[in-house]
């Protein structure tokens, strides 16, 4: 492809990361060197409570800092949630909604996840909308179809390249050590690619990164992101460790 959009690697905290790990925040700072910037940007997620100091800190590197989930409301009676408005207020420039561990243990809904998406649009947010199929869905044979169905139910109709990035997450794949074949990498990625031009259109559908992630580590970073139409990773356990982060995105040196 020509016009390929920058790539973006981005680190998916989790439920992980106390004051201290600003550290981690700090090696990756001096391994963002100027020839890993010329190639790739780098966004961190990490939990809600460190999103304002990391963002403090990360000012001047151009590493993003983005929040792991939002409520779809503004403010209001919404105990323990936070809004897409108080993530910007944070200094987040990304969102990820969506991620399967919302999905399941929270039990959110395509509908929800737009919704969260909207908000996201609504306070100036990138969102990073995730889909992926469950290994039953896999053996079965409805890959395509459920993430085509997830990404018709769960992507803003008025989304444009700059403000979305679609992050394909085999849910067998995240946090198992497994990973589909770069061929099943690319056929669902295809997939996505053709469906943006529903959502953005033909002249935009090429500009919006679609990232793969699930157990994604230095030793497979080089193959997973070559695949066509694979323009970055959501990296989960490896994006704990500065020098792994950093070896994925550096598969984009060569
Ligand atoms: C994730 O949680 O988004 C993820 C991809 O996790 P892991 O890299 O650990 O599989």
């Amino acid at each position: 492809m020509t016009d390929r959009p920058r790539p973006l690697v981005a680190g998916n905290w989790k439920m992980n990361g106390l004051k201290s790990s600003a550290r981690i925040l700090g090696d990756l700072q001096i391994g963002y060197t100027p020839g890993l910037r010329s190639k790739v940007d780098l966004l961190v997620c990490p939990p809600a409570t460190l999103i304002q100091n990391f963002a403090v800190l990360a000012i001047g590197s151009r590493i993003a800092i983005g929040g792991q989930d939002c409520h779809a409301a503004e403010s209001g009676a919404y105990t323990g949630d936070i809004s897409a408005e108080m993530l910007a207020d944070m200094g987040a420039s990304y969102v990820i909604v969506g991620h399967s561990e919302r999905r399941t243990y929270h039990r959110e809904k395509d509908a929800d996840v737009r919704a969260k998406a909207e908000a996201a649009h609504r306070a100036g947010l990138i969102a990073i909308v995730c889909v992926g199929e469950s290994r039953e869905e896999r053996e079965a044979g409805k890959t395509l179809a459920v993430v085509r169905r997830q990404l018709r139910g769960s992507v803003p109709e008025a989304a444009t390249a700059a403000d979305l990035v679609i992050a394909y997450e085999p849910v067998w794949a995240i946090g198992t050590g497994l990973t589909p074949t770069p061929s099943d990498v690319a056929e669902v990625h295809a997939l996505i690619r053709d469906e943006l031009r529903r959502i953005v259109g033909r002249a935009d559908q090429t500009k919006v990164r679609i990232l793969y992630g699930g157990s994604v580590k230095p030793s497979n970073a080089k193959e997973l992101l070559a695949v066509p139409n694979v323009d970055g990773a959501l990296v989960g356990g490896a994006s704990l460790v500065a020098a792994d982060f950093l070896a994925i995105a550096g598969a984009y040196l060569v």
